[in-house]
C-alpha cells in the first residue's frame, strides 16, 4: 500500500505513522526525521535546513523532493511506503505524482488528520520524544509509564527544537497557507480519507484510520 499522511504539526502524524507501518509492514518515510538527521550530522544541507526549521518555515521544495525521490528508489519501498510530512506543498505533490507515474504507480490513499489550532498548540508544547527509540509522549495527555523514562528504558526524553509556542504558530501558518490546499488536491483525485482527530486519543484515531482504509 502506498500512503500519504497529511495533517498540521502536532496532529499525530508521527504517532499514527508508526502504528500503520507496524501493521502494514511498509517503511515510514518522514521528511522531518530525514531533515533532523541532516541537522544532527551538520551536513551542508542540514545547516541550511536548520535555520528554516527553527523559524517554523518550510525548507525549499527541491531539497525535500530530492531526499524523497532517492529514498523511494530503495528496495524496501517496492511493496509500498508511508509518506509522513511529505508532500507539504502543491508543487511537491505534483512532482511526486509525475515521479510515481513514470514507474506506473500511484498513491492508494491520503489520510488527512484534522485537528483545531488551539488543540495543536497544547499538544505540541507538551510533546517529548525518546532520544534512543523515537517513542513520542505528551507530558499530560500521554505520559511515559515512569516519570522521565521511556518504555524502552532510556531516560532521555527530549523536546524538539521547533516545539516552542512561537515556532509552532509559525508552523501552523505555513500549514494553512501552503499545505492545507493539498486536502482539495487529493480530494479531487478521489483518494482522500478525512479523519477528525479533535479530542481523540491516539488509539481512537488509529481505529478511525483503520476503518477508513478497511484494514
Ligand atoms: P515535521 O517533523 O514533519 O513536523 O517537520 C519539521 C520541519 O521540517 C518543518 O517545520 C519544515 O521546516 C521541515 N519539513 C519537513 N517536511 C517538509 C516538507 N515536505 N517540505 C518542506 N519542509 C519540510
Amino acid at each position: 500500500m502506498k500512503l500519504i499522511l497529511l495533517g498540521p504539526p502536532g496532529a499525530g502524524k508521527g504517532t499514527q505513522a508508526k502504528r500503520l507501518v507496524d501493521l502494514l509492514e511498509i517503511p515510514q518515510i518522514s521528511t522531518g526525521d530525514m531533515l533532523r538527521a541532516a541537522v544532527s550530522s551538520e551536513s551542508e544541507l542540514g545547516l541550511e535546513a536548520k535555520k528554516l526549521m527553527d523559524a517554523g518555515q518550510l525548507v525549499p521544495d527541491h531539497v525535500v523532493v530530492g531526499l524523497v525521490e532517492s529514498r523511494l528508489t530503495e528496495d524496501d519501498c517496492r511493496n509500498g511506503f508511508m509518506l509522513d510530512g511529505f508532500p507539504r506543498t502543491v508543487p511537491q505533490a505534483e512532482t511526486l505524482e509525475v515521479a510515481l507515474s513514470k514507474s506506473g504507480v500511484g498513491i492508494d490513499a491520503v489520510v488527512a488528520i484534522i485537528v483545531a489550532d488551539d488543540e495543536l498548540v497544547k499538544r505540541i508544547t507538551g510533546r517529548r520524544s525518546c532520544k534512543r527509540c523515537g517513542s513520542i509522549y505528551h507530558l499530560k495527555y500521554n505520559p511515559p509509564p515512569k516519570e522521565d523514562e521511556c518504555i524502552c528504558g532510556a531516560t532521555e526524553l527530549v523536546q524538539r527544537a521547533d516545539d516552542n509556542e512561537e515556532t509552532v504558530r509559525q508552523r501552523l501558518e505555513a500549514y494553512h497557507s501552503q499545505t492545507a490546499p493539498l486536502v482539495d488536491f487529493y480530494n479531487s483525485r478521489g483518494i482522500l480519507k478525512k479523519i477528525d482527530a479533535n479530542e481523540k486519543s491516539p488509539s481512537q484515531v488509529f481505529e478511525l484510520i483503520k476503518k477508513e482504509l478497511e484494514l
